[in-house]
């Protein structure tokens, strides 16, 4: 692998994204950039990236040494639900165009985003970094789950052939400001936060939908942004690494519910729809591959995190994306 002097000049994938505004945060906030770096955030406006030309074109432009690969079509259940086939494809396509792209113009290091739901749906826990490719994913989200097992398959196959540093990480559920609000799309705490709103001002039920069963990790944007900030800096492994808050903080959605509810000062009443999906009943993962390499980093307490979330959420309601 080519070495690489002087400053790093960051192409952040999807930095309009609820991850990537996160790091544009933690870089331009909280002092995370060094002297001389450059970093740029993309959005579907600068390029889509599921068209290689202009994947091309926005590469020529900036000239990355690094890469932060976040863009992606990203849903809650109940639109991977539906939409298997286009997860699947423009997944597919955006991480084959970031990633020969990259090649092609000798970036660095490309460091991009699976996620715990894409693991085996029969396996053992917790699942580990090990244990991607052990057997088909969830038939909820199988489409989005291959695209983002072949973003492993191509950093090994560009180590080997190239020795590259391509890697990847592994975040549990996200959630935080900038996250997608929209009720019938977004993933679990966007839209329960934005049901919850909704109740409270017509004085409604909050429909949860699912039995409240199921279990989750959830990780703040903002503790992912420093820990992908320390991913992209030192983790010199083309193995992915797991993002993830410890085992024991493993929470039902019903618990969730109760915190988002209190959060947002809802007083009316909780229905759950247990005809609706409750997806994976858990995906337990482990983070100790984490905790060797950091065993200090601390995260930010759910309840507070919850609570910032809700209050950026009413602050910012005209602008959300809902
Ligand atoms: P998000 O809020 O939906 O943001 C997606 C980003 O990708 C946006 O910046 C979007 O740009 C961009 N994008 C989508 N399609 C594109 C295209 N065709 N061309 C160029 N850019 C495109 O998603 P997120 O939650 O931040 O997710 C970031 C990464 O984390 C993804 O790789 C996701 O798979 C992974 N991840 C997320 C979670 C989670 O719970 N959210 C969990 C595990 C892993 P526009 O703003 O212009 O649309
Ligand atoms: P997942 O973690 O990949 O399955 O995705 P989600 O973030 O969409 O979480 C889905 C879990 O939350 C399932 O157990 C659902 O039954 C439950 N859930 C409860 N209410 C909602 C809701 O309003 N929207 C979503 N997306 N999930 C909900």
């Amino acid at each position: 692998m080519e070495g690489q002097t002087g400053p790093m000049r960051v192409l952040v994938t999807g930095g309009s994204g609820l991850v990537g505004r996160a790091i544009e945060r933690v870089v331009k906030e909280e002092g995370g950039a060094r002297e001389g770096e450059e970093w740029i955030f993309l959005s579907s406006k600068d390029a889509d990236l599921t068209n290689a030309s202009e994947t091309k074109a926005v590469f020529e432009k900036h000239r990355p040494t690094h890469v932060l690969h976040l863009a992606a079509m990203v849903g809650g259940l109940f639109r991977n639900l539906r939409e298997n086939y286009d997860f699947l494809r423009k997944n597919l396509a955006i991480n084959d165009n970031v990633l020969h792209t990259a090649h092609e113009f000798n970036v660095v290091k490309v460091v991009s985003c699976l996620s715990t739901c894409i693991f085996p749906d029969n396996t053992t826990y917790p699942i580990d970094e090990t244990m991607v490719h052990r057997g088909p994913p969830h038939s909820s989200n199988f489409g989005y789950a291959y695209a983002k097992r072949m973003l492993d398959v191509y950093n090994r196959a560009y180590f080997e052939q190239h020795g590259r540093l391509y890697t990847s990480i592994i975040p549990t559920n996200v959630f935080g400001p900038h996250d997608n609000f929209n009720i019938e799309d977004g993933h679990v705490l966007p839209a329960l936060i934005h049901k919850a709103h909704i109740a409270k001002r017509n004085g409604t039920a909050l429909e949860v939908w699912g039995s409240g069963r199921a279990l989750r990790q959830f990780i703040y944007s903002l503790d992912l942004a420093r820990l992908c900030l320390w991913v992209l800096r030192e983790y010199d492994e083309v193995e992915p690494i797991m993002l993830s808050v410890g085992e024991e903080e493993e929470i039902s959605i019903k618990d969730v519910v109760d915190i988002i509810v209190k959060a947002s000062e809802f007083t009316g009443p909780v229905i759950y729809d247990a005809s609706k999906s409750d997806g994976q009943l858990k995906k337990t993962a482990s983070n100790a591959k984490l905790r060797r390499y950091r065993p200090d980093f601390s995260f930010t307490p759910f309840h507070k995190a919850i609570k910032e979330t809700c209050d950026w959420f009413e602050a910012n309601y005209d602008s959300a994306r809902k």
